[in-house]
């Protein structure tokens, strides 16, 4: 039997990093193991990667930025790369799927769409948009006219989090490249695998060498140097609020510019008119899909009283049918949380609960479908609590759901408004009027109305207040990759030169 055939995970070609179109062992050596956090087997040994291998990084890109053919082909030539690797992808997307799924739990169910058909979509989308980030000519005061050139900023360091590994880093690796830009990956450290193989296809698909570099390794290592090395244009982050804020101070320095993409605490508002069944399921997949793992999770459930109690009872019966197990199973829903650390922070807000007197109604254990103390499971878990409870406050980014009663529509939208963050929100209603008031009221980069979970290429992402700001995905994304250039061209017929 092949590993496609099992619940195994794939063989992984252990390359080292990926730099100036080669691959290399880590400049001291090292090499760390990442373990597969459905029973703590190790998956590979992967390169340690160091500041002496981002500066050789960087300065591959560098050269392929200043001397190299990726800024200066056409943007249907860097099309057509893009697009081949779209092609590979879909080729091996089984592969990829299993990967992720191997190295951060989340169910093959969900990375075989995640890391196939969508993540194909993103290079396909910015495929297209490669031949249409163009400037503009103006006529101006004065003599003469003006164009105004849009252009690649340059070398762009792309560092990720754990979640959603291969899905992230193509909404930063495509829109990058598409605008002529080159790039140094720094992917997560406990999930790296799938950005390894993706550089395998870009060089397959025939990217000039140096144009994408991924090296491996810790934030305290190969992060904290992509950040400070002065050969770096942009930094495009998509992380935790605290590395977030230590990345902006550190990148003062050299005056790089940074878009950070962060932490959220997403309200999702049930009213008492709404479509209760499909509002119960999106409220379910909002919190429980990817353990809770997903920074736009609906880890708040607003409910209006009159149908709280029904809300709460639906959402503890599917909860307790529906227990975490082996994400390699085509037919599991909630896989295990990703790390050890993941599991010890989860386990602690639920004890934070508990002593700030919210009502734990279900779950808040761990659970071991594979024996006991095997793999970082922890069951769906749902308290009754208030808004300002420290678990309706911060981040848990795992299966934890706090619900929360209220009575009229401002109080659910000051409820909903009422954290530091700012990343998503969704409401259920029946009322088309309730709905578009209350989604123009949310102070958070996407509202959802009768869904949840929603994504699209052409759709812009991300945060406001503590969620980050610069965006993600849609057209809009493509200005965040790019500088312009004023060009002032004399007209000798407006000067008075006539012609000839
Ligand atoms: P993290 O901030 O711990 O790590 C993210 C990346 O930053 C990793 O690659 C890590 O190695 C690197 N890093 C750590 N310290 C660094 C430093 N000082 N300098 C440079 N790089 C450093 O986040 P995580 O635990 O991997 O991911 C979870 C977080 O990501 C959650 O807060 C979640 O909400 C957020 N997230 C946000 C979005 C979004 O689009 N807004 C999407 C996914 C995840």
């Amino acid at each position: 039997m092949t590993d496609l055939q099992t619940h195994r995970p794939p063989a992984v070609t252990q390359d080292g990093l990926f730099v100036g179109g080669r691959w290399t062992g880590a400049a001291h050596g090292g090499v760390y193991p990442t373990v597969n956090p459905a029973d703590g087997t190790v998956i590979a040994e992967v390169a340690d990667g160091s500041a002496a291998d981002i500066d050789a990084a960087v300065r591959a890109a560098r050269r392929a930025f200043d001397e190299g053919p990726w800024p200066r082909m056409s943007g249907h030539e860097r099309s057509r790369i893009l697009l081949a690797v779209a092609d590979l992808i879909e080729r091996d997307a089984e592969e990829l799927a299993r990967l992720d799924t191997a190295d951060m739990g989340k169910p093959i169910s969900f990375t075989r769409v995640e890391n196939g058909l969508v993540a194909a979509a993103v290079y396909r989308y910015y495929a297209g948009l490669a031949s249409q980030s163009h400037g503009s000519t103006h006529d101006c005061m004065g003599p003469g006219f003006a164009y105004v050139l849009r252009e690649p900023i340059g070398v762009i360091g792309a560092i990720t989090p754990f979640n959603v590994p291969l899905l992230l880093s193509a909404t930063k690796i495509a829109p990058a490249l598409a605008a002529g830009n080159t790039l140094v990956h720094k992917p997560s450290e406990t999930t790296p695998l799938s950005a390894l193989k993706i550089a395998r296809l870009f060089a397959e698909a025939g990217l000039p060498e140096g144009v994408l570099n991924v090296v491996t390794g810790t934030g305290a290592g190969p992060g904290i140097a992509l950040v400070a090395h002065p050969g770096v244009d942009k930094i495009a982050f998509t992380g935790s609020n605290l590395v977030g804020q230590d990345i902006i101070r550190a990148s003062a320095d050299t005056l790089k510019k940074v878009s950070v993409e962060l932490g959220g605490k997403s309200a999702n508002i049930v009213f008492a008119d709404a479509y209760l069944d499909e509002a119960i399921e999106h409220a379910f997949n909002g919190i429980f899909i990817g353990s809770g793992q997903i920074c736009i999770a609906g880890s708040r459930l607003l409910v209006q009283r009159p149908v709280y109690d029904q809300v709460v009872d639906a959402l503890v019966e599917r909860a307790e049918a529906t227990m975490p197990g082996d994400p390699m199973d085509p037919a599991t829903l909630i896989g295990p949380l990703a790390h050890q650390a993941q599991f010890e922070k989860v386990s602690g807000y639920v004890r934070t609960g508990l002593r700030e007197g919210a009502e734990l109604v279900s779950g808040g254990q761990s659970h071991h479908p594979q024996g006991p103390d095997s793999g970082w499971y922890f069951q769906p878990t749902i308290f009754k609590g208030r808004n300002d409870m420290q678990i309706a406050q911060e981040e848990i980014f795992g299966p934890v759901l706090t619900v929360i009663p209220f009575d009229t529509d401002d109080e659910a939208v000051a409820l909903a408004n009422g954290t530091k963050f700012g990343l998503a929100s969704g409401v259920h209603t029946s009322d088309i009027k309730r709905a578009h008031a209350v989604a123009a009221a949310m102070r958070a980069g996407t509202c959802w109305i009768n869904t949840y979970h929603q994504w699209d290429p052409g759709i812009s992402f991300g945060g406001r207040k503590a969620s980050g700001y610069g965006r993600e995905l849609g057209p809009e994304v493509m200005s965040s990759y790019t500088e312009l250039k004023s060009v002032w061209v004399d007209l000798p017929a407006r000067s008075g030169g006539g012609i000839g």
